[in-house]
């Protein structure tokens, strides 16, 4: 009895223990401790009462809180074994329970009837020394094996599902099972030896108490530790990191399998702790070398003090990460985010950038940004295909990079642009300069001979933002004339203001079209044999609304260059087309010559513009003579030829402009049948060899004359010229000698009969 009151106390203190904790398993654990409390406090009650009817009741009271324990046990074993938490086995458990309360209640019916009719055991005093009262004796009749085999059953229950799970679970679990197993084993032997013994008290009981507690103490704590402690050690192990724990007096107290792949040596690691414990820090996070196999390895490295609860060290941990493929990644990605990927040179990002720390790191130096750029590169793709273009930028790079000393930063801007910066102090950029242009030998390579156009910028204020610096050395390239001999030009500040005069005239284009800035100025053409004005050439100026006349040679490249010159060129030959109708009206005669500009040819579709714009104005063609320079001509000749033809079959007159001043003059004439030869007497004159000259103008006007080409001379200036003209028979002039270019309203009145002008038209 002493040992259950000690049993029944140790229980109760564990029950509020587990009352604290809300899991399912502490819950089932709270009640099987309940259960074999209240039946060791019934039995201990029944071996002490001396009222033969109590006796009789408690004992029933006893059999009923034992077949109640079996079923608190087979719950338990339901948590346990995670039966009741998998969806497989609830509904199981669910109808298990409900018949087995049924079972319960019959059971505790027949045990309870007990007192009455004593059909399940019979009890009779047990006395020693004849009178001294000592215990109950029972005497058990067969009805009382169907309580005893009620409980046996579910007690072959629980064995079952243990059995299974000792058999099916991880070697990690397989222990947690045996253990419960064995102490409901032996308490169940014990339960039976006492049945069979027939002694009249019954140890058994203080195994529930026995067995409670066991399995609290497995489920509970050691198992799960066990658990935890074999996992902690594989997790330990199987992680990349390297674990080092020592104690206070320098002592490895544990490594994990990792931390012993770094340190082979005992020494070394030593050497290591004793190193960082020289910084005196709580807390050191560094990189660290180490070789191995010939291999230099990084190790990320993080060193502190292993504190207990109350904060005070008891050693130190050291952490060691192994992160060399983690940096050369990194590296490899830096890599990329900052090469270009065809070429491998720096990109245009990175190459700014890395040009500002080089600049910044040593400003006294002198500096050159280089740009390059491939003239006409896109030929390349174009003749021989985007990836032999790719080939080549690639190999040029190689070769570019080559060229320079390693102290040179290359980078690839766009496309076939390509920037330098050069230190003055290290580098000669005449030097420098000199390798670029051999460069060009290598495209001969490609039987396309490229030409390397080479912009210089002198870096003056190191602060400068870099872009601009690079935009500055391009501007220069732009400097360069077609003149192929000149490949390189130095940025100077001039070429900045010619940048922002261009952007001047793009941005006043639009506003200036259609409010009617642009104004067709007429020039009269002459007829020499009797020197009667027969037409004009129409010629744009650009009126601002200060009253400021611009001349054509300020704004006519610009919009060339950028495109735009169809619209003006469209605007003007509108107006002329204008006025010869109103000519035409008034029965005059005079024809006007408008510039075609080489850029309209890719513009918009010439023949129909000009066909569509005499037929909606009513005139015939011959009166609009079109002027066209010879540079049209030689490129893209055959399709160029095509639309001459065509509108001169329509019936246009094509002149040919500035006659003389290109290089393939003559080759154009043996290509094409052009109507009016125009040449300019300004570029014949300006040569030393006027004599040479003159001959040269006599022989082509000649040469044309046989062809049935006419000739018109522009620049005529004095009447010794216009003399020289009339003796070779020269069909027209043009020029200051007769009058400069004037206001349509001017010419009407100059040269028209004032009788036929209605209104002026400008
Ligand atoms: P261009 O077609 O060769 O025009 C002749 C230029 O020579 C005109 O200059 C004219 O004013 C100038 N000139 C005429 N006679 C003499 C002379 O005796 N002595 C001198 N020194 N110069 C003379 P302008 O009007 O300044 O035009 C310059 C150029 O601008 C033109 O050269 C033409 O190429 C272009 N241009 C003019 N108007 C237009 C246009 O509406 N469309 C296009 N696309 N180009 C035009
Ligand atoms: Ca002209
Ligand atoms: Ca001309």
């Amino acid at each position: 009895m002493t040992l259950s009151g000690i049993f029944i106390v140790l229980m109760g203190v564990y029950c509020i223990y587990l009352k604290q904790n809300k899991s399912p398993l502490s819950k089932s654990l709270f009640n099987l401790h309940l259960g074999a409390i209240v039946s060791t406090v019934l039995y201990n009650i029944s071996l002490i009462t001396t009222n033969l009817l109590s006796a009789y009741f408690i004992t029933s009271l006893y059999y009923i809180s034992i077949h109640f324990l079996v079923i608190l046990l087979t719950d338990f074993i339901f948590i346990f074994t995670e039966m009741s938490s998998s969806p497989k086995y609830k509904k199981f458990i669910k109808v298990f329970n409900k018949i087995w309360l049924y079972v319960f209640f019959v059971d505790s019916f027949i045990l309870i009837l007990n007192p009455f009719f004593h059909h399940e055991f019979e009890l009779s005093r047990l006395y020693i020394n004849h009178n001294v009262f000592l215990c109950w004796n029972a005497k058990y009749f067969w009805m009382f094996n169907i309580h005893l085999y009620l409980c046996f059953a579910l007690s072959a229950v629980i064995f079952g599902i243990l059995l299974v799970k000792i058999i099916k679970a991880n070697r990690f679990y397989k222990s947690k099972y045996i253990s419960v197993f064995a102490v409901f084993l032996i308490t169940l032997a014990v339960n039976i030896i006492f049945l069979k013994s027939k002694t009249n008290l019954d140890f058994s009981v203080l195994f529930y108490s026995v067995f409670s507690i066991i399995c609290s103490c497995f489920t509970l704590v050691t198992i799960p530790r066990n658990i935890q402690n074999e996992m902690l050690k594989q997790l330990s192990d199987n992680i990349n990191i390297g674990i080092f724990c020592f104690n206070l007096e320098r002592k490895c107290i544990y490594s994990n399998t990792t931390a012993k792949k770094f340190f082979l040596a005992k020494d070394e690691i030593l050497n290591e702790l004793k190193s960082l414990l020289a910084l005196r820090k709580d807390f050191v996070k560094r990189n660290i070398e180490i070789k191995q196999d010939d291999k230099t390895l990084t190790l990320a490295e993080e060193f502190s003090y292993l504190l207990d609860s109350q904060k005070k060290a008891y050693g130190y941990i050291l952490k060691l990460n192994d992160i060399t493929e983690e940096l050369y990644k990194a590296s490899e990605e830096l890599f990329d985010s900052t090469h270009d990927a065809l070429t491998g040179l720096l990109t245009r990002d990175a190459f700014y950038s890395e040009t500002e720390k080089i600049l910044k790191s040593d400003p006294n130096s002198q500096y050159y940004m280089i740009c390059t750029n491939i003239k006409n590169f896109k030929l390349v793709n174009d003749l021989f295909g985007s990836e032999k273009g790719d080939e080549f930028l690639k190999e040029f790079a190689k070769k570019l990079k080559n060229t320079q000393s390693k102290t040179i930063l290359t980078g690839r801007i766009t496309g076939d642009r390509f920037a330098i910066l050069i230190n003055k102090t290290e580098v000669d950029e005449i030097d420098a300069l000199q390798k670029i242009k051999e460069l060009e030998k290598f495209t001969v390579s490609l039987n396309y001979k490229l030409h390397i156009f080479v912009g210089i910028y002198k870096i003056t204020d190191i602060n400068e933002n870099v872009s601009s610096m690079f935009d500055k050395a391009a501007l220069a390239i732009k400097n360069i004339s077609e003149n192929y001999s000149v490949n390189v030009a130095y940025y100077d500040n001039d070429m900045l203001s010619i940048l922002k005069k261009n952007h001047e005239v793009i941005n006043a284009f639009d506003d200036a079209l259609n409010n009617n800035h642009f104004k067709m100025y007429l020039q009269p053409q002459v007829r020499c044999s009797d020197e009667k004005v027969v037409g004009a050439e129409a010629l744009v100026r650009w009126e601002t609304e200060k009253g400021a006349i611009h001349s054509p040679a300020s704004f006519i490249k610009i919009l060339e260059d950028n495109g735009l010159i169809h619209e003006l060129d469209k605007f003007i030959w509108e107006k002329a087309v204008q006025l010869l109708q109103k000519w035409q009206l008034l029965g005059i005669d005079h024809h006007i010559s408008v510039n075609v500009s080489t850029r309209d040819f890719y513009l918009i579709p010439l023949y129909e513009t000009f066909t569509s714009l005499v037929k909606k104005y009513g005139i015939p063609p011959q009166k609009l003579k079109l002027e066209i320079t010879e540079t049209a001509l030689v490129h893209d000749l055959k399709r160029h030829k095509k639309i001459i033809t065509d509108l001169q079959k329509f019936g246009f007159t094509i002149e040919m402009d500035d006659f003389g001043s290109g290089y393939s003059s003559l080759t154009i004439l043996k290509n094409i049948s052009i109507n009016i030869l125009k040449i300019d007497m300004m570029f014949l004159s300006k040569t030393k060899h006027k004599e040479r000259s003159k001959k040269i103008l006599e022989s082509v006007i000649k040469m044309a004359q046989k062809l049935g080409i006419k000739i018109i001379v522009e620049g005529v200036e004095d009447k010794e010229q216009a003399e020289f003209l009339k003796n070779l028979n020269c069909d027209f002039f043009q020029g200051y000698l007769y009058s400069k270019p004037i206001t349509v309203a001017n010419f009407e009145s100059n040269y028209i009969s004032k009788t036929n002008i209605s209104g002026g038209t400008r």
